[in-house]
């Protein structure tokens, strides 16, 4: 399951319907032939894959609030073409949805909730990323300290928030008031060649309306699959142009201020978390649903044969190891590592320690993201290959 992204563009909507047909309730799939055609560029361990679309889109409202300029981007999910184009008629009269898939709106959140929920049945929206410094509800630089303060009134039709990828459930679990909230991790769709590798998992039917279900109520919500938080762009505090990365305590001690410049520092996801949270470090709330910290295939790939995660030999290895035993996902999860080892036995190595949790993490400051390695670096690594 996929999210469509951008469907406010009007280009982008255009394709999306000449190229989506209807299938379950409220979700769709590809035209019969782009499928196709599709599929045979895939190994077969992937090409039978069903895949199906959400209508999605991420939204940015920047406005005034409380004597302070907020930026929050929002998550909006519609279950059908015509919910999608209310909405797409009401944003434009006050935006130009055409410069930005992500088109910036000048409404209070709350206002945007209200035009999402009166687009159609089963329309909703979840706060997205919500740590981030810049964009997130409870962001350090332009966001709110309660779901409450953001959507006034409206704030009973929130029942979901995403994690982002600086933030993990167990580090929201730490807030007291987020407990009645479904946390929900989605990939950056601006950034094809990681899609999927954030995901939430639902144990529900396949359509629209079970997986909202499930985000309200909680039931049919399985938890979330994540990266490990450190690796985000802004886990914890500093300044990129300064070189200098701190923990919340150490930003704490020097009263917020970079040592090298003088000016405030960026305080991440951390520092906030920390600033919000009522409860100690690894508290986990009743019923809450787990999750799972992964690093994805090609970065793992790229440590063990020496290249970029981008690299094309990195590229053509994880495409040799999926045709050979399927889905990324299920390789970082599943497959047994004694299975693992008869393609790549220092591939095994790796997603054992990854499985046991016993990788080095180096936190991402600043808009710089941090790296996650399951090898030291002077382990030798090669020769196995
Ligand atoms: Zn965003
Ligand atoms: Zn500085």
């Amino acid at each position: 399951m996929l999210g469509t992204g951008d469907f406010t563009h009007p280009a982008w909507f255009e394709q999306l319907r000449e190229n989506l047909v209807p299938a379950e309730p409220g979700l769709f799939r590809l035209g019969t032939e782009l499928d196709r055609d599709i599929s045979r560029t895939l190994p077969g361990s992937l090409a039978a894959a069903q895949v199906r679309f959400m209508l999605s889109v991420e939204i940015s409202t920047i406005y005034r609030q409380g004597e302070r300029s907020r930026k929050i981007h929002h998550l909006v999910y519609m279950p059908d073409f015509e919910a999608a184009e209310v909405l797409n008629r009401g944003l434009g009269k006050v935006a130009d949805l055409s410069s930005d898939g992500r088109p910036i709106v000048s409404l209070d959140s709350r206002d945007l909730l209200e035009m999402t929920l009166s687009s159609g049945d089963g329309a909703y929206l979840v706060p997205a990323h919500v740590w981030t410094p810049w964009f997130g509800v409870f962001g350090s630089k332009s966001g709110f300290d309660t779901i409450e303060e953001c959507y006034g009134d409206l704030t009973d039709h929130i029942f979901a928030l995403e994690t982002g990828l600086s933030s993990d459930p167990a580090m929201n679990w730490r807030v007291s008031g987020l407990d009645r909230y479904r946390l929900v991790s989605y990939s950056d769709a601006h950034s094809p060649p990681i899609v999927g590798r954030e995901t939430t998992v639902f144990e529900t039917e396949l359509d629209y309306f079970s997986i909202l279900d499930a985000l309200r109520t909680g039931n049919g919500h399985a938890g979330t699959i994540e990266f490990f938080p450190e690796e985000g762009k802004y886990h914890v505090d500093g300044h990129r142009k300064c070189g200098v990365r701190m923990d919340p305590q150490e930003t704490r001690l020097r009263g917020g201020i970079c040592p090298v410049c003088g000016r405030k520092l960026t305080v991440g996801v951390l520092s906030r978390v920390e600033d919000l949270a009522d409860r100690p470090e690894g508290f986990r709330p009743d019923g809450a649903a787990g999750f799972r910290n992964l690093v994805p295939l090609p970065e793992i790939v790229g440590e063990v044969l020496g290249f970029g995660p981008k690299s094309k030999k990195v590229g053509a290895e994880v495409d040799r190891l999926t045709e050979l035993m399927g889905p990324e996902l299920a390789i970082l999860e599943l497959v047994p590592v004694d299975e693992i080892a008869v393609h790549s036995p220092q591939l095994a190595e790796a997603v054992g320690r990854l499985r046991r949790g016993e990788v080095t993490k180096e936190p991402g400051y600043d808009g710089e993201f941090g790296t996650i390695r399951v090898f030291e670096p002077d382990e030798p690594k090669q020769t196995l290959f």
